[in-house]
């Protein structure tokens, strides 16, 4: 298996970069294919913002796959609005409507079974087409860590329906195991990464946006994701997609083509100091919950309605903590950045 890195530092740069590595691939493809492009548009934000993958890298993979006579559509189920309000603001419209490509939302759900999780539903829109070309954004995530290719397939699952998985997992690691059944259902034929500008802290919404200068590209999600991981020099055993598809014995064998190394702050739910075990007991005990910011909050009831367990109240505008199972959805859907992941002792 191989992985790609390129060093792109602008996304001016993008079309010459990912258009070479994008023809090392262009066996995958054949004239008439129906190919689903499948970006990172979480939620109506500017690219600026780099909350959604960027319009240069859609650009470039739409018009690589219109060259070789692929019939592209564009799709996303967001967290947060509606995919056309989600794709005119992140420019994913504009690019999409000059090449005429259609942007579908991906509704629709059709039961699948995982290895380990049983009936997901995943867009029929998924799976009736020929390939799907997954497009994640390099982004921190409150509760996964890090966000990339094999998290960005979950967006497959539609709507709300997503919320509601957090409670079925349970634990991380156990919605690690999800995200990864997911991405194996999906199996996407080519993972590219905007990794030019992303997110770094509290991620995937709220976070500081950050210039890594990384385009990465491998058929293999897993690999892919794998390589980022050490690039960024973070131990494989916090990322829980990482780890869990190391035990799951998902990361191929892979020769990695290019250099480049990262940087990256990880969230504040995360402790990645070696601590004494006293200590490290003690801060067990020290969690991380949602708290609302009252000043900043509109009343918008995006957090309330898709709180798994309804533990948001926003007419007292409070958290019911015993109820909280600290997946974090509340602070990634709050479009005002209104929720603070604040320390609280159990
Ligand atoms: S906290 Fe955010 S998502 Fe929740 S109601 Fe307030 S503004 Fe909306
Ligand atoms: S309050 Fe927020 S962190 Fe807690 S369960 Fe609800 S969505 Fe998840």
């Amino acid at each position: 298996m191989k992985v790609y890195f390129r060093e792109c530092t602008h996304y001016e740069s993008v079309p010459g970069l990912l258009k070479d590595l994008l023809n090392e691939y262009s066996h995958l493809f054949k004239p008439g294919d129906r190919i689903l492009v499948k970006p990172n548009l979480l939620s109506p934000k500017a690219p600026s913002t780099a909350v959604t993958t960027h319009p240069y890298m859609i650009k470039v993979i739409l018009e690589f796959l219109l060259d070789m006579g692929v019939k592209p559509l564009v799709g996303d189920s967001p967290a947060v609005g509606s995919i056309q309000k989600v794709a005119r603001v992140s420019g994913v419209k504009d690019v999409c409507e000059k090449l005429s490509v259609p942007i579908v939302e991906l509704d629709d759900p059709l039961e699948f079974d995982g290895i380990i999780y049983r009936k997901i539903r995943l867009s029929r829109k998924v799976v009736e087409v020929d390939g799907v070309v997954n497009v994640p954004k390099l982004k921190t995530h409150s509760q996964m860590i890090l966000t990339l290719a094999v998290k960005n397939t979950f967006g497959c699952i539609p709507g709300k329906e997503k919320s509601a998985w957090h409670l079925r997992a349970g634990t991380s690691e156990n919605f690690a195991d999800l995200l990864i059944d997911v991405h194996l259902l999906v199996k996407p034929v080519l993972n590219v990464l905007d990794g030019v500008i992303g997110m770094e802290g509290n991620g995937p919404s709220n976070g500081q946006v950050k210039l890594f200068g990384l385009i990465a590209v491998s058929e293999d999600g897993f690999a892919l994701d794998h390589a980022v991981v050490r690039s960024l020099g973070i131990s494989e055993g916090l990322i829980y997609t990482v780890k869990r598809s190391l035990e799951r014995d998902l990361v191929p064998p892979y020769i990695l083509y290019g250099e480049w190394k990262g940087k990256i702050s990880l969230p504040s739910t995360v402790s990645v100091v070696p601590l004494p075990r006293s200590i490290a007991r003690l801060l067990r005990r020290v969690i991380r919950v949602p708290r609302i910011d009252r000043r900043r909050c509109v009343g918008c009831r995006i957090c309330e309605e898709r709180c798994p367990v309804s533990a948001i109240d926003i007419d007292t505008r409070k958290v019911d903590y015993e109820r909280c199972i600290r997946c974090y959805v509340c602070h990634e859907v709050c479009p005002e950045n209104a929720i603070n992941l604040v320390r609280r002792v159990v």
